[in-house]
């Protein structure tokens, strides 16, 4: 319902209300445009928010998936791997292979 002319009174879309036009594809009187312009301002706003906030939350899961496998320690599968390439009888009994041998054993119980 509109009178179609700039100028002319014309009923706003929003509250029914009569206006007149100050562009010809106004749609809304200046009290209900206003509130539109107002309500995107604050839309984008949020919107930058929730991204923000996603931020957080992926940082968060990255940091608590980061805590989990430290819990977890070495996987029992990984361990038997890593005990066969570092055993002291493949380097020639070495100090550092001992020492490597002796810290993976003791990751054993801290293992699932
Ligand atoms: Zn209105």
């Amino acid at each position: 319902m509109s009178y179609g002319t700039t100028g002319g009174p014309r009923y706003c879309e929003r509250c029914g209300g009569t206006f007149f036009p100050k562009y010809d594809y106004a749609k809304l009187c200046y009290p209900c445009w206003r509130r539109r312009q107002d309500a995107e301002g604050l839309l984008d706003i949020a919107e930058m928010e929730i991204s923000r906030l996603k931020e957080i939350a992926a940082e968060a899961e990255r940091r608590a998936a980061m805590a989990r496998g430290q819990a977890e320690g070495i996987p029992a599968d990984m361990l038997k791997v890593m005990l066969l390439l570092c055993h002291p009888d493949k380097h020639g009994n070495s100090q550092a292979s001992n020492r490597v041998t002796t810290w993976l054993l003791q990751q054993r119980g801290k293992s699932a």
